[in-house]
């Protein structure tokens, strides 16, 4: 059968469907009743039908309400982060204790790297991805500069073997046993956002600790795109956004994770504020600081009740659909999208970057082209395909399990058969 038979794609997604109904997928004006084929989940996730409703029920509380919303109705916003985080602990593989949903994610970063990253003259290190993603790179090197050290010596970046996109454990092992004592903190992405490589997070986990070191996650490519199991794998700390793979739109509070040995060490430095003192205590309006046990623990600011009310629609779809069935769908969905383009590879001029094993990626796949930003323009206006630009040569395709369909990936590969020069 041909691969590229647009039957075929419409047979896959009869049997193995979507859940595209419960988002708003935006219509393509280029034909009749189209809508975008849409890959830049990994960038923006779609809207759910849900949000829209959910941010209404919180401005007519706020209406009905006002101050004694935070106490009273059917959701008191004082309860508002708390009542995340059962579903944020399925997506994180994590107690409920140990997550929390708050700020922004390079915030995030910040304020568990101020509990995480205490260095000492001897071991000052912190180890991440040479292709970490820029924010990251800022993140460290400014926390290095803020204890006193030279980034040039202090933040060590991980080199793929030449000819190689992604990091292979074996070498991120050893390095990190060449560094070995002069290591406080490894900070990863647990899917790298350019090349999609899943990082295999136990193994580096475990030797970090080897070590001792630090052992703290970046997961913005992993939540709600790999099923995690921060808890039993031992990791010490996470942060990651929710705008990207669970669709909590843009800006939305992001998450982080501290493993219950720390999570109630009321001894751990902090960057503290009046939400992470025990509620018993907050409103005393006394000095004193008594963390609260938990993830809950680091929150330092009121909860941003509004932008909460997509996360928790969103969260709802989550369980409804349950992350590991989702990743089922997304291995073979990933799967289909990677055959076709083996076909177009062979034919035209670009190259996979993502490792081809299933289990050493999430749903993306990374393509490196020429002319990365004219081929997406073209995609988009010539055919209605969504992808995601990475100056200076990679195009990223994100088929999303909760809403993309086969077809979706039958458009991308056939528009990229007609738009790449010949090899
Ligand atoms: C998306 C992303 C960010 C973005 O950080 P914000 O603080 O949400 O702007 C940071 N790090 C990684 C690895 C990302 O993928």
């Amino acid at each position: 059968m041909d691969l590229f038979a647009e039957s075929d794609a419409l047979a896959r997604e009869a049997a193995d469907p979507s859940r595209r109904a419960d988002f708003l997928v935006p219509p393509w004006p280029g034909a009749a009743g189209a809508e975008w084929a849409y890959f830049a989940g990994n960038s923006l996730g779609l809207q759910p039908r849900g949000a829209a409703a959910a941010i209404e029920e919180e401005l007519a509380a706020w209406a009905e309400l006002a101050v004694e919303g935070w106490f009273e109705g059917a959701r008191p916003w004082l309860a508002s982060a708390d009542e995340l985080r059962p579903s944020l602990a399925r997506l994180a593989g994590a107690e409920p204790e140990e997550v929390v949903a708050m700020n922004t994610l390079t915030v995030n970063l910040h304020l568990l790297m101020a509990t995480f990253y205490r260095p000492t003259p001897e071991r000052f290190r912190i180890v991440i991805e040479d292709a970490a993603f820029p924010s990251d790179s800022h993140a460290v090197a400014s926390q290095a500069r803020h204890h006193g050290f030279d980034p040039a010596s202090a933040v060590v970046r991980l080199q793929p073997r030449a000819g190689e996109a992604a990091l292979r454990t074996e070498d991120i092992v050893s390095e990190l046993e060449r560094l070995r004592g002069g290591v406080a903190l490894v900070l990863l992405g647990g899917v790298n956002y350019l090349t999609g490589e899943l990082v295999e997070i136990p193994e580096v986990t475990a030797a970090a600790h080897d070590i001792g070191a630090v052992a703290g996650w970046d997961l913005a490519h992993a939540i709600g795109n790999v099923p995690l199991e921060l808890s039993a794998w031992g990791v010490d700390w996470a942060a990651w956004c929710h705008y990207k793979y669970v669709n909590a739109g843009p800006g939305a509070p992001a998450g982080a994770f501290v493993h219950s040995r720390h999570a109630s060490d009321r001894s751990l430095p902090r960057l503290a504020g009046w939400w992470g003192n025990d509620p018993a205590e907050r409103f005393r309006m006394e000095p004193g600081f008594v963390a609260r046990p938990g993830a809950v623990g680091w929150q330092v600011s009121t909860p941003t009740v509004l932008a909460f009310a997509p996360l928790r629609a969103s969260l709802e779809l989550f369980d409804a659909a349950g992350i590991r069935a989702l990743r089922e769908r997304s291995v073979r969905l990933t799967g289909y999208l990677e055959s076709l383009l083996d076909v177009v590879v062979a034919e035209r001029r670009a190259r996979v970057l993502t490792p081809r094993e299933p289990g050493r990626r999430g749903c993306q796949l990374s393509l490196a082209v020429r002319e990365a930003r004219i081929l997406a323009a073209r995609l988009r206006s010539e055919h209605g395909v969504i992808c995601d630009v990475r100056e200076p040569d990679v195009v990223r395709f994100a088929p999303i399990p909760l809403y993309s369909s086969y077809h979706d990936c039958w458009r991308a590969a056939t528009a990229l058969r007609e738009l790449l020069p010949a090899a």
